[in-house]
């Protein structure tokens, strides 16, 4: 088994610890996630452990990399990851306090997160809980889309209140009406993360569940400042449509116009 020593304790997850540690052999450092499936069942347990090795089968520019996972004694299931040295979009967001982006820098992190879900969506992989907080940045500001399946792998054992205590404000509406989850619903946790990079407030905000779950189910939008275009914004508003058949796929996304435009300079 690789060695690695710890650095510091940088979180604390809805499943357990993650740290900071240095590969001890090529003193890289990376990220240690500590999930505890202590109270699993043991198909349970074999089915995480399966996920996981899928989830390092993965290789993105604009996604976590997987690097290694083993089960320790305690019933810790233990997965080593990429570093993300910038952190995380939300905490990014809020330490801007209330100086918008530069729009090219909107459309870059937008495209990015699209390329990292169509990678996602053509291996037939929903991320499930895309949120601010999921997205990473390296060091440069490259986007990194992180926390991979792993609700899906623990959808068993701790089930959709752990979402709800968690993060409601990315949850679309067919997901409130109790309906299936499916590629859409990714574009809509989407269009909230770009609305919330564009305006750095949620698309959707409320002080409890039921006045949340109205605000969504009756589809209107807060406004977006006038600072960015009319096509970014009508971008954002047709991911955030309440019937999933008339959001854009990814596929769709990544082929409009004004995405284009800013792939060219992008590149
Ligand atoms: P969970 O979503 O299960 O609560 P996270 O994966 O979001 O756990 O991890 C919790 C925190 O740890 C994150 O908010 C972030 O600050 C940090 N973190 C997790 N993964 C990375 C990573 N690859 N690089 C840098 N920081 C990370
Ligand atoms: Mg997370």
């Amino acid at each position: 088994m690789e060695k690695y020593s710890h650095v510091k304790q940088i979180g604390k997850g809805s499943y357990g610890e993650v740290w900071l540690v240095r590969h001890c052999t090529s003193s890289k450092q990376c990220v240690l996630k500590q999930i505890n499936i202590q109270h699993a069942s043991k198909r349970e347990r074999c089915a995480a452990l399966l996920e996981v090795q899928l989830l390092a089968t993965l290789k993105h520019p604009n996604i976590v990399s997987y690097l290694n996972s083993f089960q320790s004694p305690d019933g810790i299931l233990n997965i080593i990851m990429g570093y993300c040295e910038g952190g995380d979009l939300y905490s990014l967001i809020r330490k801007r306090k209330g100086s918008l982006f530069d729009e090219s820098q909107v459309a870059q992190w937008s495209i990015q997160i699209c390329m990292a879900l169509q990678y996602l969506h053509d291996h037939k992989i929903l991320h499930r809980d895309l949120k601010t907080q999921n997205i990473f940045l390296t060091k440069n500001k490259v986007i990194k889309v992180g926390d991979l399946g792993i609700a899906r792998v623990l959808d068993g054992t701790l089930d959709m209140a752990t979402t709800l205590i968690g993060t409601p404000y990315y949850m679309s509406p067919e997901l409130f009406s109790n309906k299936p989850y499916n590629h859409k619903s990714d574009v809509w946790s989407l269009g909230c993360c770009l609305y919330e990079m564009a305006t750095l407030r949620h698309a959707f905000n409320a002080q409890n569940l039921n006045s949340l779950m109205y605000k969504v189910l009756q589809g209107k939008l807060p406004p977006m400042p006038k600072h960015y275009s009319l096509e970014l914004q009508a971008l954002i508003k047709s991911m955030l449509s309440c019937c999933p058949e008339h959001r854009p796929s990814i596929r769709q996304i990544l082929e409009n116009e004004y995405i284009h435009k800013h792939m060219e300079i992008f590149l």
